[in-house]
């Protein structure tokens, strides 16, 4: 497995939900030498010190050993765990008319119409009572085990011409099997992939993905198709790069930044909108006998990348995008510009990022979207704002962003790795 587009499938396959994301992140960074600290416990100086992580539900925060003064400057990726999808809801047994269903909610902006005919695997986790309290378990049926069925063309003469129109409430509900449906059917087998009793089962934040698995595809094995690569592909980069950091000497201290939620604003104890990210810098310059003043100092000298993918032009819908900001596929990655700040990245961020790309001989694309249609964001404003670092907006052109399988150039996998690794490991310049 030593070539990227197969390590980054393996992640990808093994990160069905955020809460696996972060499970999976936390794997390769043990791997790699980093040590897990329990977010509820005071931790040592020793511990502090580095590397090292901590984990909590979705997201997780890791940084490089820690070298220099205190108020050194520290180079930062922060990417999301989350990717739109339909969520199962708390009362989920549901059927009619001979059918058993699942009760979903559509999560984030997904693309409806890419969750049709699709075999759809279950993940996430579940909460179960324990005779001490409450425990968190990873479930995940790996195999198919529901799908949304499309209304026949026969019964919808006009979806071709005038467009399939669909109602989260009524048209996305899966189906998964036959006959009544029967209370507790979705607790029985939830409790049945975590091997658990069924009346220990108190809840769950579980959803559906394709149960497909990434593919290659073309003649030349160009293009990797595959769910989740918004914005699992950043998360697996910015994992690989913080592991390659801690092998350089001079590299400055790296810190990745994995959140959940940013699919649905970030306003959340483990999203880009809470304190999560603030509180761990804390504790950790805290732990090394630093002050706070010595943190915010740090941070003033700081850089941060806001890691997650961009639109690459559409051959077929070449008029959406601005004429002279059309990202090419397999043309490296883009720095995102929005005068709006719906993108965080300031002239001197990209010029940084710039800097660090051209050491490895990656070129670097401009996106900036267009007037008459409304931009999406990232973690970038919210992290930029909540620590006041220089930030830039950097990702891999894609294109079906937040359809249930999206597509990327795997010449891009490998000059986003590449340019990240960079990124890390880059001694920081001045930043004036
Ligand atoms: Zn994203």
């Amino acid at each position: 497995m030593s070539d990227p587009v197969n390590r980054l499938a393996g992640a990808i396959e093994s990160s069905p939900s955020p809460f696996h994301a972060s499970a999976t992140a936390a794997e390769a960074l043990r791997t790699a030498g980093f040590i897990e600290l329990d977010p509820a416990a005071r931790w040592s100086h020793e511990a502090a010190t580095g590397p090292a992580f901590v984990r909590r539900d979705g997201s997780l925060v890791a940084w490089t050993e820690n070298r220099g003064r205190p108020t050194d400057g520290v180079r930062l990726i922060g990417a999301h765990t989350d990717s739109p999808g339909l969520r199962v809801r708390p009362n989920p047994d549901h059927g009619r008319l001979g059918w058993r269903q699942i009760s979903v909610e559509v999560y984030g902006g997904a693309l409806w119409n890419s969750w049709l005919d699709r075999d759809l695997r279950l993940a996430g986790r579940i909460a179960v009572e324990r005779a001490d309290g409450v425990e968190s378990i990873l479930v995940d049926s790996v195999h198919a085990v529901a799908r949304i069925p499309q209304l026949a063309i026969h019964l919808d003469r006009e979806v071709n011409s005038g467009g399939l129109r669909l109602d989260p409430q009524t048209h996305l509900t899966p189906v998964w099997g036959l006959g009544t449906p029967r209370s507790g059917d979705v607790a029985r087998l939830l409790a049945d992939l975590a091997e658990v009793p069924v009346g220990s089962v108190r809840s769950w934040d579980v959803g559906f993905v394709d149960a497909q698995a990434p593919a290659r595809i073309g003649p030349d094995a160009e293009l990797l198709a595959s769910g989740r690569l918004d914005d699992l592909l950043c998360v697996w980069a910015g994992v690989e790069a913080i592991a390659a950091a801690t092998a350089v000497n001079d590299a400055p201290v790296a810190l990745l930044v994995l959140v959940d939620h940013e699919e649905v604003g970030s306003e959340t104890a483990t999203g880009a909108g809470g304190n999560l990210v603030l509180n761990v810098l804390e504790r950790r310059h805290d732990a090394l006998g630093a002050t706070r003043a010595d943190l915010l100092t740090a941070l003033a000298g700081s850089v941060c990348l806001s890691a997650d993918v961009a639109h690459a032009v559409h051959p077929n819908y070449p008029e959406r995008h601005d004429p002279d900001h059309q990202i090419l596929a397999g043309s490296g990655p883009a720095v995102k510009f929005n005068a709006n700040a719906r993108y965080a990245t300031t002239a001197v961020g990209a010029a940084e990022f710039q800097r660090c790309a051209a050491r490895v001989g990656v070129s670097v694309q401009h996106y900036s979207h267009r007037s008459d249609i409304p931009c999406g964001s990232t973690i970038g404003p919210l992290t930029a704002a909540g620590l006041g670092v220089e930030t830039v907006d950097v990702g891999a052109p894609i294109l079906s962003m937040h359809s249930a399988r999206e597509l990327v150039a795997t010449a891009d996998i490998d000059s986003l790795l590449s340019s990240f690794t960079a990124w890390m490991t880059t001694p920081l310049g001045r930043q004036a």
